[in-house]
């Protein structure tokens, strides 16, 4: 019964994190504030109260629209908050959350569990809305792993040689990146994905890593076969040129965490 309260408290938790994302991903680009600065309809620019920003629920008991303009939302905001809400109850499923077993380390865990997947989400969403991969959520991202790998140091994990290995290469690439920066006025696209891999590695370990590298190579194998039949059948050109590499990074290595996890704690015990 408390497990159930619990599992829709995070259900709830997580639909409001969706709302968040959707904003920070709009925001982000536009270096706008994603903190102090009022929500507002993007179609008539009202300030919105309290009642509009439930999730799910202000959707549902607005038919869709914006209150005051009643220009339509679209459906996949809602479906989105429905999706991170899910993804949350399924993360604290897999990884086996004991509520009579709470302490100061299970809390930490679960605030950097928060925080890595708000940043994975983050990005999925920017570079899949404005095809751009956010460089200062990927800065933040690193700046958030150096905090876990000094945490784990502290915790005497075992492997914590490999996570300096993990921080070296970082700092390096964040190095050359800035060297290509410098000369070509942008970063360089493959070795910020590199640097979101090991941010991933850093966090879900080398298999669950591995995993994901797996899992994105061949969802990208699918997408191009099925951009490469729409391509075949329409006659218009497909402006689906950018590859959005870090997308399907940022997705396979929650999958790729949720399932191993679910392994390692229910089928190994
Ligand atoms: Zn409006």
């Amino acid at each position: 019964m408390l497990e159930t309260i619990l599992l829709i408290i995070i259900f709830i938790t997580g639909t409001y994190f969706g709302s968040f994302y959707t904003l920070a991903t709009y925001r982000i680009p536009k270096h706008e504030n994603i903190t102090y600065k009022h929500s507002y309809c993007p179609s008539c620019n009202h300030k919105l109260g309290l009642f509009d920003l439930f999730p799910i629920f202000s959707y549902i008991f607005l038919g869709g629209k914006c209150r005051y303009c009643k220009q339509k939302i679209g459906i996949r905001y809602f479906l989105f908050e429905i999706l991170t809400g899910i993804v949350f109850v399924l993360f604290a499923i897999s990884l086996r959350i004991d509520i009579y077993n709470i302490n100061v380390h299970t809390i930490f865990y679960f605030f950097i569990a928060v925080l890595y997947l708000s940043i994975l989400f983050i990005i999925a969403g920017i570079e899949k809305e404005q095809n751009i991969l956010p460089h200062s959520v990927l800065m933040f991202g690193s700046l958030v792993s150096i905090l876990y790998i000094v945490y784990s140091y502290t915790q005497g994990v075992a492997n914590v040689y490999e996570y300096v290995i993990y921080l070296i290469i970082m700092i390096l690439l964040f190095l050359i990146d800035f060297k290509f920066f410098k000369k070509n006025l942008k970063h360089n696209y493959y070795i910020q994905l590199i640097i979101l891999l090991l941010y991933t590695f850093v966090f879900t370990g080398i298999y669950v890593g591995i995993c994901t590298v797996i899992i994105t190579i061949i969802s990208i194998g699918f997408r191009n076969i099925l951009l490469y039949i729409k391509k075949k059948n329409s006659k218009v050109k497909s402006k689906h040129n950018k590859s959005q590499i870090a997308f399907f990074i940022c997705v396979s290595n929650i999958v790729a965490t949720i399932i191993c996890n679910l392994m390692l704690n229910y089928m190994c015990k």
